[in-house]
């Protein structure tokens, strides 16, 4: 498995500092309040009764109806950029939002090429939208990115949750799907400041925290995970390894865990502290 820290790092900057609850509800907030967007709803109403009258040509009406939407999905798109964790399913949204932009711009640029290559336009009349189609799909690209680091947190989740269910069938049972080290059963912030300057220590970058306490993912799971730490290391690699044996020495609780489905090389990760609960319901 593949992790991408840096870009975690970048797309998510607010994740390592300890996790606030609420601020995921963001991307869904209404974006009417955007002076663009309620510009481009007057235009169309105004527009609507224009054609309606035969005045106005009804491919205005569809030109205006598709610039409203691009706006709608760019004040999406900077909406979740505020979010530092996303469900699954809205980064989702953000992948859709960010692929209708770059459809949308790739049209645009290919009409006016035609234009250019009959002769009609000058090629100078491309380099904008040129401009605009690389910038969408960077957008597209680090949405997309984002989405692939979603899905390898929702799949050590995923993980956490297969052994929850093991465990619920038999507390005595050793799970069959991780290593587990009940140590002396305490995980706190100091101790977990002191897994990291470890790790730095020993290895000269950050520890790769991939899950910092509850996570959206975990909460549109009903999983609660605060006071629980995952690292995206795989238990077998020389660093994983050397965690667990530096947990080992310190007493410091953990599961390891190297896949979330029997036979699918995903969820592989380190969780430091007691196991997850559900979450109760209203609670
Ligand atoms: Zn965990």
């Amino acid at each position: 498995m593949r992790f991408s820290l840096g870009l975690l790092l970048v797309l998510c900057p607010g994740l390592l500092p300890a996790q606030t609850t609420g601020g995921a509800d963001a991307p869904n907030a209404p974006a009417a309040a955007d002076p663009d967007i309620v510009r481009a709803q007057a235009g169309i109403e105004k527009l609507r009764t224009l054609v309606a009258a035969g005045v106005a040509p009804r491919v205005q009406l569809e030109k205006a109806e598709d610039n409203l939407a691009d706006l709608q999905d760019a004040a999406y798109l900077r909406s979740v950029l505020l979010v530092q964790d996303l469900s699954e399913a809205q980064t989702d949204e953000m992948v859709a939002a960010a692929g209708r932009r770059f459809e949308r711009r790739k049209k645009a640029y290919e009409d006016a090429r035609a234009l250019v290559d009959a002769k009609v336009a000058p090629a100078l009349s491309l380099g904008a939208l040129l401009v605009d189609l690389d910038q969408a799909r960077k957008e597209l690209d680090l949405a997309e990115s984002r989405a692939r680091l979603t899905r390898e947190i929702a799949d050590m989740a995923r993980a956490e949750q297969a052994m929850e269910n093991q465990l619920s069938e038999s507390a005595a049972a050793a799970p069959a799907i991780a290593d587990r080290f009940d140590g002396d059963g305490v995980f706190t912030p100091a101790i977990f400041a002191q897994v990291e300057t470890a790790f730095q220590t020993r290895f000269g970058k950050p520890l790769p925290v991939s899950a910092m306490g509850e996570t959206e993912v975990h909460r549109a799971m009903g999983f609660d995970h605060r006071g629980r730490v995952d690292v995206a290391l795989h238990p077998d690699s020389p660093e994983g390894a050397w965690l667990r044996q530096y947990l080992t020495t310190n007493g410091i609780p953990f599961f390891a865990f190297r896949q979330a489905v029997p036979g699918k090389a995903t969820g592989a990760h380190i969780h430091l502290g007691p196991m997850s609960t559900r979450l109760k319901l209203g609670g």
